[in-house]
């Protein structure tokens, strides 16, 4: 590949708003992770499709990210391009009970919106800090709601640069994924289908909602949240915690004392490397306590970073 010639075609998509070697941890909650080769925030789909385009003459792999709260990226970077559909990709509008979005939105921007509208069923989403891309493709839910419960048609940009439109059923929503985890595909806007509510207690219901996440999440320590999915019939958290894990720590990596089943950087300077290591340890000691496989929840991104366990983005 021709670098030089790759980068001036990028410059000139990007007009210039380029960040090279950006260091990820800048751009997860976890606060960790390596430098991203170039690092672009992404403002509208003709420039998206001019990216995706571009690195697929040049073969530059790319990623796309949110606002980065279910990933743990390498301490050795991100080979390629980083595309970030946030803020800058956020336009919402409301048409009845549709509430259309791009996908940057954040979720609590999103619940706020729907409350202002006195629309319901949103409030699950609300303390779960990522965008409405991320979401889509992780089937994001809390409190016994998810987002396929909500997700009407989710506008998609392939691969191949095209716009392609799926319904619920065809995103196939399952436990935390969606079809997106097989397939490379960028998730532009959604059309999320809400029910006409009260806002005093849809207002309730978030405050209650948020009240609960605080007191029972670490959220004062930089983390991905969840680390595992929840094994069937188990709750990851109680196994950890039934194992003898609680603050367990690796280096900076800690089993939360609050709440198990949160790897969490409690030092502000764990590596990728700490955090995958306890990942293993915890594992393997809950499967040899209790038989049960945890499986991770998070993705992991980047240079030495195995692929997904049940994604092949390529
Ligand atoms: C404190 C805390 C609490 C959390 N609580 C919950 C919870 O209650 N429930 C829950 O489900 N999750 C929870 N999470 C995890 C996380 O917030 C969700 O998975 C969220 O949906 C991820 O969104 P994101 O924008 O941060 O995605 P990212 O972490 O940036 O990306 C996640 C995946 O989505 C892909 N992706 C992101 N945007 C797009 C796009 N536009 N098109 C295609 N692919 C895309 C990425 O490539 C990656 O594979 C929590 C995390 C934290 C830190």
């Amino acid at each position: 590949m021709n670098r030089q010639e790759f980068e001036e075609k990028l410059q000139d998509i990007m007009n210039k708003a380029i960040r090279f070697q950006e260091p990820m941890k800048a751009h997860t909650t976890f606060r960790i992770g390596g430098p991203a080769d170039y690092f672009l925030s992404l403002k509208n789909v003709e420039q998206i499709q001019k990216v995706i385009l571009l690195c697929k003459e040049y073969q530059v792999p790319y990623e796309v990210i949110g606002n980065g709260s279910n990933l743990l990226v390498a301490d050795e970077g991100i080979e390629g391009v980083v595309l970030q559909l946030g803020k800058e990709f956020s336009r919402t509008e409301i048409e009845g009970t549709l509430l259309k979005a791009q996908s940057g939105s954040t979720l609590s921007a999103l619940a706020r919106k729907a409350a202002e509208a006195e629309l319901t069923g949103m409030e699950f989403a609300c303390g779960i800090p990522g965008t409405l891309g991320g979401a889509i493709t992780m089937n994001a839910g809390a409190y016994g709601e998810e987002m396929a419960q909500i997700v009407e048609q989710v506008t998609l940009l392939t691969n191949a640069g095209k716009q392609l439109s799926l319904s619920a059923k065809e995103m196939q929503f399952g436990y935390r994924k969606s079809i997106l985890c097989q397939l490379p595909y960028i998730v532009l806007s959604a059309d999320l289908r809400l029910k006409k509510g009260n806002r005093i207690t849809i207002e309730k219901k978030m405050t209650e909602l948020n009240a609960k996440r605080k007191e029972k999440q670490p959220l004062e320590y930089p983390s991905a949240g969840s680390t595992f999915k929840r094994p069937e019939g188990y709750f990851a958290g109680k196994l950890i915690m039934e194992a003898g894990l609680a603050g367990f720590q690796y280096q900076g990596a800690q089993v939360s004392k609050k709440h198990c089943g949160f790897l969490i950087n409690a030092t502000g300077t764990a590596t990728a490397w700490d955090v995958k290591l306890l990942i293993q340890k915890v594992q393997q000691t809950v499967f040899e306590k209790s038989g049960v496989k945890l499986e991770p929840e998070i993705r992991f991104l980047g240079r030495t970073m195995q692929s997904n366990a049940d994604s092949a983005k390529d």
